[in-house]
């Protein structure tokens, strides 16, 4: 399959997808067309592994870069780290309420997911073009942590992790600085997430810098990973008997966009989904878009109980926007120069329209958050974490408005945020040994301050160019 770029720029196999960052254009890499699955193929996911389903759906925009049979090795050892069989298994909270849980993967968030098979797809790649790599990843929390296990100690491979310092939690920290293998660099920037990720973006715009270390991007950017996560959709619908005449609606906690994009894709892509609802804490950038018509930053990110979400420039709305707009690469070109120096664009109608046909957002304040996890602990007996309860707290004020089977994503373990759950119930989550043995550990970190040539000089050297 081809890849085109959403603002008009050359085409792309599914390698250069893969191995590269954003289109050289610097837009955002989409199939050039759907592929489409009927009900009966959907149906059938329903009795197969989640590898397999991985395989079938992965298969149309990896053809002509991977065999099914290498798709089929590289999903069953990804999926083979998972600590659930069922991988991504729905649990009942309510007649028609379930939570699909997403965090049982080895650093417990659903980053994993994606992560863990592009990893051994990227192996076979790099070892196919005998080639090194450098990863490059801003993170706001969970994408750090899923890079890291997912490519340490590979050979040919560096893995440059950017957090913001001081704004994710101090386990999402510890897992990422605690790594010791050699290929390993983390750096804490002073700035937000915002900063972090802008900064990568440079080091891509600097295409000599860019060519010479073989950058690559692993954040949601990079579409591999948001087809990846488009699995998990199919096989949670296809579980509640998704078909005609029955749809599935799903709650996502969002902060970049490209998880409940990967919905949209399904949707695309033939599977019967409902309303997709874009749950956001405090930074609301997504549900003042939708609502007033207008893009814009206001003020700087916030800090809250759900740090992974902690983001004002959603990324990936620009897929989405592509997509609502009719594919019209040249608007979408045009506005994203527009934001870049002016902060801020208008959604004409109609787009905003195609967007609200498919999507509801709502933002849950940091007491919704709290809330949210005290109603599910005393009403269903269960910890959430706080980014899953952003996405609970829009249900209970959204759930009139959804017909029909809803599915939340639980996208992390409760035991990555154990202040935030002992501040709402007063209890501690039970932290799983691989989490409880971080503490004691030493730390590997470097800050840097908020400069992109600061981190160019650090990649630099720590790649040993
Ligand atoms: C990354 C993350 C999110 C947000 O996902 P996006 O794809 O950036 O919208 C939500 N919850 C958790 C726990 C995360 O790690």
């Amino acid at each position: 399959m081809e890849f085109v770029s959403t603002r008009g720029g050359g085409r792309a196999s599914f390698e250069d997808v893969l191995l590269g960052g954003p289109a050289a254009d610097g837009g955002l890499f989409l199939p050039a067309d759907w592929p489409a699955f009927s009900f009966a193929e959907i149906r059938e996911l329903a009795s197969v592994s989640y590898a397999e389903a991985a395989v079938r759906i992965l298969l149309p925009f990896a053809s002509g870069t991977f065999s099914a049979e290498e798709l089929r090795i590289d999903a069953s050892s990804a999926y083979a780290s998972f600590s659930h069989r069922a991988v991504a298994p729905l649990r009942q909270l309510a007649p028609d309420l379930f939570l699909l849980e997403l965090f049982h993967g080895p650093t417990f968030a659903f980053k994993d997911l994606a992560l863990q098979l592009m990893a051994r797809l990227f192996a076979r790649a790099l070892a196919r073009r005998g080639r090194q790599a450098t990863i490059i990843a801003a993170t706001s929390g969970d994408t750090g942590s899923a890079a890291i296990a997912a490519f340490r100690g590979q050979p040919g491979l560096q893995v440059v992790v950017l957090h913001p310092k001081d704004r994710v939690s101090e386990m999402q920290r510890r897992q990422m600085t605690t790594v010791t293998d050699a290929n390993v660099h983390n750096i804490a920037v002073e700035g937000d997430f915002d900063d972090t990720q802008a900064i990568v973006k440079q080091l891509f715009d600097d295409v000599e810098f860019s060519r010479r270390m073989n950058l690559t991007a692993v954040n949601s950017i990079n579409l591999a990973r948001i087809l990846a996560q488009t699995v998990y959709y199919f096989t949670a619908a296809a579980a509640l008997g998704a078909g005609e005449g029955r749809a599935v609606n799903f709650v996502v906690p969002t902060g970049n966009f490209g998880d409940v994009f990967a919905g949209e894709a399904a949707a695309r892509m033939g599977l019967p989904v409902g309303r997709l609802v874009i749950a956001t804490n405090v930074n609301d950038i997504l549900v003042r878009a939708l609502s007033t018509g207008e893009y814009g930053i206001a003020g700087a990110v916030q800090q809250t109980f759900s740090p992974s979400m902690d983001i004002q420039v959603a990324s990936n709305f620009e897929r989405a926007l592509f997509e609502a707009s009719g594919r019209d690469a040249s608007w979408v070109r045009r506005v994203m120069m527009e934001f870049r120096s002016a902060r801020r664009f208008p959604i004409p109608e109609s787009v905003r329209a195609n967007l609200r046909g498919r999507y509801i957002a709502e933002k849950s304040g940091e007491s919704d958050t709290l809330d949210a996890i005290r109603h599910t602990w005393s009403g269903a007996g269960m910890i959430v974490d706080p980014h899953t309860a952003v996405g609970l707290g829009a249900y209970a004020r959204l759930r009139e408005q959804l017909d029909g089977p809803v599915v939340a994503l639980a996208t992390a373990h409760p035991a990555k945020f154990p202040d935030a759950i002992l501040h709402a119930i007063g209890i501690r989550p039970q932290i799983p040994e691989a989490l409880a043995k971080l503490p004691v550990l030493e730390e590997h970190c470097t800050w840097l301050p908020n400069s992109t040539s600061a981190v160019k000089k650090f990649v630099w050297e720590c790649t040993g160019s």
